[in-house]
């Protein structure tokens, strides 16, 4: 059977299913994969250096620069967001997004539920006085400093930075989600990091890939592969959502 007929069948055979995405959704919105940002140096700085608390601290505008440059680009959902949203607002099942993607795209396509592990750029706050920042107000800003009241404060992206801790009752969602979940569908993610292997390798369910050629072995045998292009997999789950005219 072609793959992604497989994968729909599995989609309407199941109740609760968690999608857990990562940059590989998104660069058909035009953002940059992470392999891209981080193959090459920024002003002779490796970012992962650049993405570190200590390091806003100390060159706020490098920081803030690197941001605006890779980050806070004004994008759409594409496909994969879409048909995603449609999977939990067209029917009954019970959908959650985990994602470690940090552009806010699924919630812009119209998915609700969703878990941001590696937290969000567009919430933005001082961390002295703690206002509030939205993507636009920060755009329109020269510095990362803070006005309000001469506060002075450092303004910071609600993001998990390199060395920082994730927030812990993300993490007790994501796992109570996973737990009922009968349906993992993993997307536009090599599962480098320790975090994703490990959801993905502990999850009990039906568990299917999605993602370009990897050269990785992946954490355990999956119930469906399919190496693709993702917006095309994505599309042609579309088509056959029209052409049946349901997703159950
Ligand atoms: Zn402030």
């Amino acid at each position: 059977m072609d793959k992604v007929k497989e994968l729909f069948n599995i989609i309407n055979n199941s109740h609760k299913i968690v999608f857990f995405t990562g940059a590989g959704i998104s660069t058909d919105s035009g953002l940059s994969d992470f392999r891209h940002i981080y193959s090459k140096s920024y002003k002779g700085i490796k970012p992962e250096n650049i993405l570190t608390k200590g390091f806003l601290e100390k060159y706020p505008d490098i920081f803030f620069k690197f941001v605006k440059d890779y980050f806070l680009i004004k994008t759409k959902p594409n496909v994969t967001h879409e048909v995603i949203a449609d999977i939990s607002n067209k029917t009954d099942k019970d959908v959650c997004i985990i994602t470690q993607n940090i552009d806010g795209l699924h919630q812009k396509a119209g998915s609700k539920l969703v878990l941001e592990i590696h937290g969000s750029i567009n919430k933005w706050y001082c961390t002295d006085c703690k206002k509030p920042f939205s993507m636009d107000d920060i755009q329109n800003l020269d510095s990362l400093k803070c006005q309000e009241d001469d506060c002075n404060g450092f303004i910071r992206p609600n993001i998990i930075l390199y060395n920082e801790n994730f927030n812990p009752m993300i993490l007790r969602a994501c796992k109570h989600k996973l737990e009922e979940a009968d349906t993992l569908i993993i997307a536009g993610t090599s599962l480098r990091t320790l975090l994703a292997y490990e959801i993905v390798k502990h999850f009990k369910g039906k568990t299917v890939f999605i993602n370009h050629p990897l050269k990785k072995s992946l954490p355990k045998k999956m119930d469906l592969e399919i190496y693709d292009d993702i917006s095309n997999v994505f599309e042609k789950l579309r088509d056959l959502e029209n052409e049946e005219n349901y997703f159950l």
